[in-house]
Order: C-alpha cells, then structure tokens, then sequence
C-alpha cells in the first residue's frame, strides 16, 4: 500500500506538468519532472500525456544504488539518467524539472549561457546560466553534461535541447524554472536591441548576498 504522502507527491508531479504545459512553459509530452521520496525518485513515464497520467502510472527507482531497475506499470522518462545523477550528486535537491521552455530552448539551440544582464540571474546561484554542450536525448553523456552545467546552480540550459531547473522542493523547483525562462525572454529580446548592459561580478555577488536574507536562496 502506498502512503498518503507518496500518492500526494505523485499528483503533485502530475499537476507541475499540467500547470507547466497550460503556462506555455512546455509543450506536448516533451519535458518531464522527478521528486525525491525517502530513498527513492519518483518520475513521470516516458512519452505519456499529462491530462491522462494518474498517481499510480509514475515510476520509481533507488538513488541509494546505480541500479537501473524501476517500479512501475510504464517506463520511466528517458531522461532517469540525469534525473537520478542529479537527484544523487545535488543531496540538497527534492525535485527536477526538465522542460522545452520556449525562450531557454531558442538560447539552447544558439548555444547561449545566459549572462548577467539581469540581477535574477543571481537566484540561480551566480553570475550565469551555463548552457551544457550536445548530448542526444536519453544518454548517460548527457547527464554527465548536465551534472556539469548544474555545478554550483539551480539551473541551466542543455544545447539543441531545453533546460533544466531544480530546488529543495518540487514548488522551489517550479518556480526557479518560470524565472529561467522569464530570464531567457529577457535576454532574448536584449539581443535584439542592441544586447545587454552587463552586471558585474560584485553587483552579482552583493546581490547573492541581498538574497540570502530575502528567501530567494535554497
Ligand atoms: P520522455 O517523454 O521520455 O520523458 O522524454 C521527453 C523529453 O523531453 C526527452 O528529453
Ligand atoms: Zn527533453
């Protein structure tokens, strides 16, 4: 018998894909979302759509081994290896959305990091959004450059791809990945008006600090 709890964080994972699909942040059956519970990730079934996943359709696999095996009545995402390393390697991180947002993935696609041309950028964890090298969809390599471009932040972009955002908490995780693509759209349209006016690395680092007493950081 699943607990209460779990049952909950499933339909909170299913509920995240809906919202993120309905806001325009994601598209179709693309993107996927992980929560961790106890010794466990739980995470959405590859190429199913939102509207008809139930609680009981999740997978779930151990981030106490490298045991690829997973529980469930479909196959997990194809994209377990980067949520299970990130889940594994980040033990502050609850949660891992993984999104084809549209303004990160026309960065991602112009192999564009996003640099300081906002203070937001802070509330990722520095000075920049690293946009992580080419991988196809579904690798180990891809995790291994997505744990890389994670190093140090809450965020990043994955080239020809999408983005991916994390937090202690699936709603943490949620909303660090509607700043990223609200700070995409900004930078995006920078571009086209003359590129932006760059912060330096003290404007950044004091407001990292401004944001350690504000709530903002994990
Ligand atoms: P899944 O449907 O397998 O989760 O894949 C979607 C995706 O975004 C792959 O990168
Ligand atoms: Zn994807």
């Amino acid at each position: 018998m699943r607990s209460k709890k779990e049952t909950s964080l499933r339909q909170a994972i299913i509920d995240g894909c809906l919202r993120m699909n309905a806001e325009g942040m994601n598209q179709g059956t693309s993107g996927n979302i992980s929560a961790r519970y106890q010794d466990r990730m739980l995470i959405t079934p590859s190429a199913t759509p939102y509207a008809e996943m139930k609680p009981g359709m999740l997978a779930s696999m151990s981030l106490d081994s490298v045991d690829d095996s997973w529980e469930g009545p479909l196959k997990p995402s194809t994209e377990w290896h980067f949520h299970r390393d990130i889940l594994m390697n980040r033990p502050e991180a609850g949660a891992v959305v993984h999104l084809h947002a549209p303004f990160c993935t026309v960065l991602a696609i112009a192999h564009k990091a996003i640099p300081a041309c906002h203070y937001m950028v802070a509330c990722f964890g520095g000075n920049d959004v690293r946009c992580g090298g080419y991988a196809r969809y579904g690798t180990p390599e891809l995790s291994r450059i997505a744990v890389e471009a994670l190093k140090d932040r809450t965020a990043c972009l994955l080239a020809n791809h999408g983005m991916i955002a994390i937090g202690d908490t699936l709603d943490k995780a949620l909303w660090t990945a509607v700043e990223l693509e609200t700070l995409a759209k900004q930078y995006y349209h920078s571009l086209l008006i003359g590129g932006p006016v760059m912060l330096s690395d003290a404007k950044i680092d004091e407001t990292l600090r401004a944001f350690s007493g504000y709530g903002l950081q994990d």
